[in-house]
């Protein structure tokens, strides 16, 4: 089953130039986008299938500070920021909610782990703070529940998956930009070294820029081209119930579950230590690359085979024409199937731990396929050995809240701005020059 999306119009005719095209209408390339056409700038917004149609709608819709990254925190401190303004600013409702997420624990170590955290972004004014077990009990009466601390981050909070990367291409195209569903890039038009446009399914768009935000996809289009971008995907399950009685504002983290209070009042339910890791010819390539992530979140996964070996994003495509159906056009929307087997015992413990919750109603379930770095933090970057080609992905399981920081700082960079932060955590180089890309954050 798929999740819910709001419904986004086409333009029915590529323009023939432009400043930017993007490719991939998810959060970070339509927040892209809204910022560059609000800008002023030519853009053509190019989607394979529908806008928000992969990770951007099949996530949890966290806008999380919390436990992120320190290289992130300047960036997700300045994507709060934006939330908080663009339902003004786009007429719509995002479903943006500072309604905090709230962490408890058994575990003395993992306690000790968020304190480190909270101590070390005591300057980002992130708002998190610590709780005693007093404190963790009474915001979390889960039956069960003799927590021993916790954490909680009342500044974030949630947005609506269904809404949000939607309303950024709707408000792209108001401020006007051309918005094309169905259409897949198949490659960059080179000239003379140097990206000169991108050739669709549709026909050639010349353009100076080139913004790639094709989420997975974006290795193998870097590969097409001769650049390498070591990312690799996680299969993950989430399910929704129907309304239920509230029994947390925001999002709740425990050692047995992961749930979010939705706009709708069902909830976001995710069982814990269940993203599958799936052997592809794409991962076997980066192996090494990820071996440290894979060691620290050994724990965190099952690993099998599954279709994505054979299909998707990380399969084997070789070296396509760009004059015939390509790689992207076969899967307008990857929707890999959930994992329909945590379902049940994760309702079962939901019910355990919230008797108001026991009548709860499972509506849909589906799968998404997390695109990661090595190093848990994603690529915003020029790409040196191909002027004008930019890159905004691998966002590692946590690109929704940042999504529209994120954005913006890529429009700030292709318009020569002075970017609202320092992007250089997120240079492409570090990938491949050597660098010491440390440990992966917590998730
Ligand atoms: C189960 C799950 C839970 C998550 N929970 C959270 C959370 O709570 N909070 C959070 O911050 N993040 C969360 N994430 C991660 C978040 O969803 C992603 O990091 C974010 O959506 C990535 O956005 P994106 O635009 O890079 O990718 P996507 O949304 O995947 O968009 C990329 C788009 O590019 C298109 N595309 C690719 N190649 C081409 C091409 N050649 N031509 C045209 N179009 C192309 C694709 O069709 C796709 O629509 C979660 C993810 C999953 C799967």
């Amino acid at each position: 089953m798929d999740p819910p999306l709001q419904e986004v119009a086409s333009d029915a005719a590529l323009p023939a130039r432009v400043d930017v095209a993007v490719i991939g209408g998810g959060i970070i390339g339509a927040a892209a986008a809204y910022s560059l056409a609000r800008r002023g700038a030519a853009v053509a917004l190019l989607e394979k299938g529908r806008i928000g149609a992969e990770q951007s709608s099949r996530n949890w819709g966290w806008c999380r500070q919390q436990n992120r990254d320190r290289r992130e925190l300047p960036l997700i401190g300045h994507s709060m920021r934006l939330w908080e303004g663009l339902a003004a600013e786009t007429g719509a409702d995002l479903g943006f909610r500072r309604t905090g997420l709230l962490y408890v624990t058994r575990s003395a170590e993992e306690l000790a782990t968020w304190e480190a955290w909270v101590a070390m972004a005591a300057t980002f004014q992130t708002g998190s703070r610590m709780l005693s077990a007093a404190e963790a009990r009474a915001m979390a009466p889960a039956s069960g529940g003799d927590w021993i601390g916790g954490v909680h981050s009342p500044r974030d909070g949630r947005a609506e998956p269904a809404f949000a990367a939607p309303v950024l291409a709707e408000a792209a195209r108001r401020a006007g930009a051309s918005v094309h569903q169905d259409c897949a890039v198949r490659g960059l038009d080179l000239i003379g070294g140097r990206v000169g446009g991108v050739i669709t399914e549709r026909g050639r768009i010349a353009a100076g820029t080139v913004l790639c935000a094709g989420g997975a996809w974006a290795s193998m289009f870097c590969r097409r081209h001769g650049i390498a971008l070591p990312q690799a995907g996680v299969r993950s399950t989430i399910f929704i119930t129907a309304p239920a009685p509230e029994v947390t504002p925001g999002g709740l983290v425990t050692p047995d579950l992961i749930i979010g209070r939705r706009l709708d009042g069902g909830y976001t339910v995710a069982a814990l230590n269940r993203a599958r890791l799936e052997i592809t010819p794409q991962g076997l390539r980066y192996a090494r690359a990820f071996l440290p992530t894979f060691r620290a979140r050994r724990a965190s996964l099952t690993v099998g085979i599954g279709r994505s070996a054979i299909a998707g994003p990380e399969a084997i495509h070789g070296r396509w024409s760009f004059s015939s159906p390509s790689p992207f056009e076969r899967h307008r929307v990857f929707a890999p199937p959930p994992d329909m087997a945590i379902v049940a015992p994760a309702m079962a413990r939901l019910g355990g731990a919230f008797p108001a919750l026991r009548g709860a109603v499972v509506a849909r379930a589906w799968g998404g396929w997390i695109d990661s770095m090595p190093d848990g933090i994603p690529v915003i970057s020029t790409v040196e050995r191909l002027p004008g080609l930019f890159l905004a992905t691998g966002f590692s399981g946590h690109g929704f809240g940042i999504g529209p920081g994120a954005g913006d700082l890529a429009a700030a960079m292709i318009l020569g701005r002075t970017p609202a932060v320092d992007p250089a955590p997120f240079r492409y180089g570090r990938l491949v020059d050597g660098s010491d890309l440390g440990r992966p954050g917590m998730m």
